[in-house]
Parts: structure tokens; sequence; C-alpha cells
């Protein structure tokens, strides 16, 4: 309505000027024309624990990124063309970026001013940018990023070894090594060139589309994800990996300094875990698959980077390292296919996860469904803070994941089998590709499972302490 109403004053406009001659209207001052108004984009998308987190005022639809990468020196130069669509009519926007230097930015190929306030790249384009259009971002820039490897300890990121990197970026990590718009909100594909120097791989999401030789010594590899993907789960590993590959875009990066038969032999169960899962949560939503192992020992968790979890190598001196796969592989429905919309929705990506994890311990033998929760139902260092709403520092508490897997346990014991996994696969189709919040899931369960599970799950999920037993 807005649109058609700006419209039909330029129309105006234009008869009213065709009705003077040229003489006439060149000595006309500028006609009083209604301009419609360019406001500035939000700088942070709203979320409820991470308001800064994103920006608002358009919607990326791809990022394509040209990337170097000397794992000598751990100097990154990026060349990023961001494709955008105005969400409202935009004086300037913001995007999220670290601390790497910017040396050009256009937009629309145009010059465009731009400052940084904190993480804020704030970009003010030559001309306003109108709603409904779409435009695009060409930065060039360059430095080191993230965590060097001199770092005792590592957090999230880009992290940088002796031999190489990677980027595991969970909640905020991506605006370490490109300019984003860092909210799950705002899903896009993604295009991935990135240089290095000849024997090194660089893995990224999606699929690969080849190695070129650049003549100079180095190698460019190009890999795509067209899914919408979350920001935070695009990576990018560097180094010298040992490579599998199969049917269905399979690619399994291992560091090639890690023991193959213990980690190469846990990873090439991957599809067989992913088709386990499938038979419960309805099909696998993206076109590739895989996993990378990168020898870094400061990382000791696992992230679920879309297509292809990257994995701490310390899992894999445990008996039952698959159990973390079926946990980041379950994280390819719930988180990367459907993904938060909130940051306080948390319990979506991690509750789920665990369950997906439990399910596959007890297919191989490592207690039932039934004898994990009962197990922990006797705990009392579970329950809190609850998983609905944890706190934005408690974003990942034990108790997000466990009784966030505990509060679909007992909404199984409740609605029966059929019904749980018919709310489960209706979840994961209804919002594949998008976000979900958790009042969404109340609603769809409480449709399929009866009013009476509103209350189940508003208490599961809400209330400190121990619940009642399902
Ligand atoms: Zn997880």
């Amino acid at each position: 309505m807005r649109r058609l109403g700006r419209a039909g004053v330029a129309l105006g406009v234009a008869i009213a000027l065709g009705a003077v001659c040229a003489g006439d209207a060149a000595r006309l001052a500028p006609p009083a024309v209604a301009q419609p108004s360019f406001t500035p984009g939000a700088p942070g998308v709203g979320d409820r624990y991470l308001p800064e987190a994103g920006n608002g005022g358009y919607d990326v639809h791809h990022y394509d990124l040209q990337l170097r990468y000397d794992p000598g020196s751990g100097q990154l130069d990026g060349h990023e063309v961001i494709t955008a669509v105005a969400t409202q009519n935009l004086s300037r926007f913001d995007l999220d970026f670290g601390r790497l230097a910017i040396s050009a930015l256009t937009v629309n190929g145009t010059g465009a001013r731009w400052s940084k306030a904190g993480q804020e790249l704030v970009i003010t384009p030559s001309a306003g940018l109108r709603t409904g259009r779409r435009f695009s971002v060409d930065v060039r820039y360059a430095g080191q990023p993230g965590t060097g490897p001199d770092a005792k300890t590592v957090d999230t990121g880009f992290i940088r070894s002796r031999t190489g990197a990677v980027a595991v970026d969970e909640p905020t990590g991506a605006e370490d090594w490109y300019p984003v718009n860092d909210h799950p909100r705002d899903k896009a594909s993604y295009t991935f060139a990135i240089t290095v120097p000849a024997g090194v791989t660089a893995v990224a999401n999606g699929v690969l589309e080849g190695t070129q030789a650049t003549g100079n010594n180095e190698t460019t590899w190009r890999w795509h994800e067209d899914a919408p993907m979350a920001s935070y789960l695009a990576t990018v590993a560097i180094g010298r990996y040992r490579v599998q590959t199969g049917p269905g875009n399979l690619f399994i990066a291992v560091a090639d300094t890690l023991p193959p038969a213990k980690v190469d032999a846990v990873l090439a169960r991957t599809p067989e875990i992913v088709q386990f899962l499938a038979g419960m949560f309805g099909p696998f939503p993206f076109d590739s698959l895989g996993g990378i192992v990168p020898a870094e020992p400061r990382i000791t968790y696992a992230l679920e980077t879309q297509t292809r979890p990257v994995y701490g190598s310390t899992f894999f001196d445990r008996d039952n390292a698959t159990t973390v796969l079926a946990h980041e592989l379950t994280h390819q429905w719930f988180g990367d296919s459907v993904s938060l919309h909130d940051w306080r929705d948390i319990w979506l990506n991690e509750g789920f996860a665990t369950y997906g994890q439990w399910m596959w311990d007890e297919h191989t033998g490592q207690g039932s469904m039934r004898d994990h929760f009962e197990e922990y139902y006797g705990k009392t260092d579970v329950w809190d803070p609850p998983p609905g709403d944890p706190g934005p520092d408690k974003l990942f508490a034990p108790s997000v994941y466990v009784r966030g897997a505990m509060t679909l346990q007992a909404l199984r014991m409740t609605v029966g089998d059929a019904t749980f996994f018919r709310i489960l696969r209706a979840w994961a189709d209804g919002h594949r590709y998008g976000t979900g919040t958790t009042s969404e899931f109340i609603d769809l369960a409480a449709r399929l499972g009866g009013g009476s599970v509103r209350g189940l799950l508003n208490t599961w999920l809400y209330s400190p302490g121990r619940p009642p037993h399902p």
C-alpha cells in the first residue's frame, strides 16, 4: 500500500511537468515533490538476548566470498559481494564486522561512505535505497582475523593455528571474517572461492564446484551452498586434510595428523547416521553432507556448521564418538534448516539435537530414551535455568540441552509415539529453510497433540525446578 501511494505521487508530478514547455520548466524552481522519506536501518534485528546482533532495513539474499588465506602469516584478503533487498527506504544501513581493514566499499557499483562504531559497519550509499529494490554491496578488506595461534584458549570465531584456520561462529563469530547481517533471521545462500597455497585444502559449506590452480603455486577451492544458511553456520576450514568423498556430495575432511582408525572411521558413518535420523525427522534438508575435524586441540566442542559440522578432535578419544555426530547431524534439521528466530529459542536447537543424539544412542545400544529420561529425572542439577528462557549468559547451559531433550520426551510420553513424530516432522517440514519460535512450536504441538500439551510444555520450558513426572 505504501509503495502504491508513492508511485501515484510520482505519476502526478510527471503529468504536471508535462503541461509546461521545456523553457518554462528549466526556469522553475525544483518542484515540491513529495519525496519518499529515507531513514537509517536499525543497528540490530531486535533479538531479545543479543539486541545488537544483525541489522534492520534489508534482507540479504546471497553472500559471494572470495578469500585468499596464507596459513603462514594468518593474513586474510577478502572480496565480498552481498546481494540484498531493501525492506524500507534506506538512507543508510549497517553490517556487522570485526576489526579487519576495509580498503574499498561500493553500493550498486558507486563509492559509498562508511564508518565503524564497535561491531557496526555503518554504510551510507550515495543515493537512498528504495524499499523492495535489490542492491549490492562490494567490500574489499584484509588483515589477520580472529584468535591467533598463541592464544591459550579459544572461544568462537575465526581460529588460527600454525598450520591452518577454521571458522566456528556461534553465535556472532561470523563478523570476525566477513561483513554480515549476523543473525539467523536473515538467512542467505553462499558461494566461496578460497585461494590457498598448493597442497592446502580449503573446505566450506555445501557442494564443491571444483578446484583450480592459479599459476601462483596456489589453488582456488570453489564451494556453493544454495539452501538458505544462518551466518553462524558458514564455515571455512583451511589446512592439510585427508578427504573422503561419496554419493550425495559427501565431503569429509580430517586433519592429516589425526589417527585415521580413530577419526576417519567414525566420520565415515555420517551417511548411516543421517539415514537413521531421516527415518524420524523426514528427508535430509540439504544437497550435500560431511564433516570437518581440524587439528586444533583448543577446539573442545563441535558446531553444526551447515552440511558439514566441525568436530573438535578430542571427541574421538572416546569409545562412542558417533554420539557427537548424531547431535550435530540432528542440528541439520533443527537449527540449520529450521533456525531459531530469536536466541532465546536456543532450546529448539539444543534440546532437539540432544534428543536426536539420545535416539541414536538407543539405536546403538547405549541406553533407551526412557533410561536417559529417568536417569536425568533423578538428578538435581539439570533443571535450571529453564530451557525456554535461560538468559543471554546461559545460552548453552546444560539444562538447555538436557531438560530441553527431556521436554520432548515428556511430550512423547504424553501424546504417544505416532503423534510425537508427526509433530517433529511437521515442525521440520513447515519451517524448512526458515525460522521458528518456541510459541509456534507449542501451537503446533497443541494442534496435533491436544490442548493439554500446552500446559505441559509451558511447565517444562519455563517453570524453575523439576516439573512433575509425565
Ligand atoms: Zn548442539
